[in-house]
Formats: C-alpha cells, structure tokens, sequence
C-alpha cells in the first residue's frame, strides 16, 4: 500500500483488527488512509494477559510510528462485545470481561472504541464496498458464520452486543445438532469448516479445507451435494435476513467468499426464488477483503474521537 503523507491536520488513529492467530494494525489518517502498518501475531496460547499485553504494544508501536499525533483508537475483536468491554473470546486465550476499549485509553490517552469484528467490517463495507450503502449486513463466512449490520451508518449491535450471531440461526429445523447445542443452525451445514467436515463425513476423505471441496465441484458428486445443502442453507438464513432488517446491500466476505462465483451465482438465485413478494438486496462480494477489519476500525476509532468532545464515551471508551 502507497504511503501518503499525512493530511492537513496532521492527526491519526491507531486501528486494530485482533484475530485468533494474528493482529492486523494500522495508523490510519482522516481520509481513510494507511499511515503505517503493522502486525503482530496473537499468542492465544500463552493466555489472555498475554494477548491483551500484545494488543497494547502493538498500539503503542503503531502510535510510535506516527508522523502525525494520535487523536483516538479502536479495536474489533471476534467474541461478544458490549460497551467496549470484550465479555467473552474464547480464541483470544480466553478473555472474559476484558475492558479493552479502557485498556487502549489508559495506554495512548486517547478516547477509544471497541466492536466486534464482523460489525467493524460491515462499517468499513459501507463506506468503501463496491455498493455503498449506510444501510449493510456483512457476513463472514470463516471457520464460523458471524454477522454485522450497520443501519444509518451506525452499527446496530443489539441490547447487550449479542446481535449477528448469523452462524446460530436454525435453518433446517429437523437438522443436524451445531456445536453450540441448538438444532439445525447455519453454521453446521455452511461455514469452511463444516463444509470440509461434511464432505470428510459423505465420502471417509480428509480434506484441507473448504476449497478442496469447491476445487471437487462438478467432478464429484459428494462435494455437489455437500456444497448445494450449504449454499441452500446460507440463502434460507439470507431470506430471513432480508424478510427481517430489509438491508440496502448484503456483502459475503471470509474465506468462503474465496469461491467467488462458484458461491455468488447459485446463492443469489436460491435468494431470489426464496423471496416469493420482494426482490432480494444487492448480494456481492467482499472488496476489502482482510483489509475489512483495521479499515472498520478505523472508522470507529474517529467516531470515538469525535463523539469524546460532545458526549464522554459514546461509543464505549468507559464503562
Ligand atoms: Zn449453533
């Protein structure tokens, strides 16, 4: 990425997206654009001190890397999170009520926000995607199926955080139990990793991922079946989506949406013949893929900026 100079006011964020095996970091100047980058990897098996330890040194050293004065900070993070408080990421060594948003103030001084992953991407989708719209449901098709809804700009993050748990919603009711000890939910028939484990199950054959399974299509039928009960799967919870929030555009993005085509076409058409009385939202690919999450959390750490000198924490800086 071209490293612009620094704007005008001369001021920046430090913007984190922290994930399970590695931390993407970047100092990010009002119009959007990369300063520096910098990452980090996560050392979730050293525990949770030890992950928020080096969440901090990585917003330390990017804000060390300033030619610009930091003004505010964010971090999305996969997990439940409510008030910038990260109640519970298992994959972050195990965090339960961390108050990271807190712990970001406390080391760089500036007003700070922190959402979850999945939400942090669908605010930088709708600023930057390929079909802006103040009004996108993002999906991330990973290991899981999570969700993040941004309505009028803002994320809609539900009562206590809990709002996008996509992955949990039952689509076959009658199905298979999800890990989670619901019945039929999503994520058993349609994440990366259920479609590998699905196909592994169908034919006794260990395979990578889901793209050794999207790379069998149209050769083998057990992968042709596996995939079609997923895509099916993903257009029914796409359906009630639709039928619930209307959203102006859905975005696909994770490694799933790697498929491209493969999963766009077939999706889209299982969505449209789904909604009998109402045309389906845009569907469309991820543009920013990885990029997703420090670019939305940049976009909260200037909001947190600019909400601290009307109303003190806004977005979750304290609890
Ligand atoms: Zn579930």
């Amino acid at each position: 990425m071209a490293t612009p100079p620094p704007d005008a006011s001369g001021t920046a964020v430090v913007a984190i997206d922290l994930g399970g095996t590695s931390m993407k970091g970047a100092l990010v100047d009002a119009r959007g654009s990369a300063l520096a980058r910098l990452d980090a990897p996560t050392p979730a098996a050293e525990g949770g001190a030890a992950v928020l330890a080096a969440v901090l040194r990585l917003a330390a050293d990017l804000a060390a890397a300033a030619p610009a004065r930091v003004v505010g900070a964010a971090a999305v993070t996969p997990g439940q999170v409510y008030e910038g408080v990260v109640k519970f990421a298992a994959n972050l060594g195990g965090w339960n009520d961390v108050p990271l948003a807190r712990e970001l103030t406390a080391t760089l001084g500036v007003p700070a926000a922190v959402e979850h992953d999945a939400a942090g991407a669908a605010l930088a989708e709708a600023e930057f995607g390929e079909n802006r719209s103040s009004d996108c449901f993002f999906v991330a098709l990973g290991t899981g199926i999570g969700a993040g809804h941004v309505r009028s700009g803002v994320v809609a993050a539900g009562s206590a955080g809990g709002a996008g748990e996509l992955g949990h919603i039952p689509v076959y009711p009658d199905g298979d139990r999800c890990a989670c000890g619901q019945i039929g939910c999503l994520e058993t028939y349609a994440s990366a990793a259920s479609i590998a484990r699905r196909y592994t199950a169908r034919t006794g054959t260990v395979v990578a991922g889901s793209d050794d399974v999207v790379a069998r299509l149209g050769n083998d039928p057990a992968a042709d079946a596996v995939w079609e009960q997923a895509v099916e799967a993903l257009a029914v919870a796409l359906a009630t989506t639709t039928l619930l929030v209307d959203p102006g555009v859905i975005v696909l993005g994770g490694g799933l949406a790697r498929a491209g085509d493969t999963l766009l076409r077939p999706l889209s058409a299982r969505l449209t013949a789904r909604l009998a009385w109402r045309p389906p939202p845009p569907i469309e690919l991820s543009v920013l893929g990885t990029d997703a999450g420090w670019r939305g959390a940049a976009l909260l750490a200037w909001t947190a900026r600019n909400a601290s000198g009307r109303v003190p924490a806004a977005t979750g800086g304290t609890r």
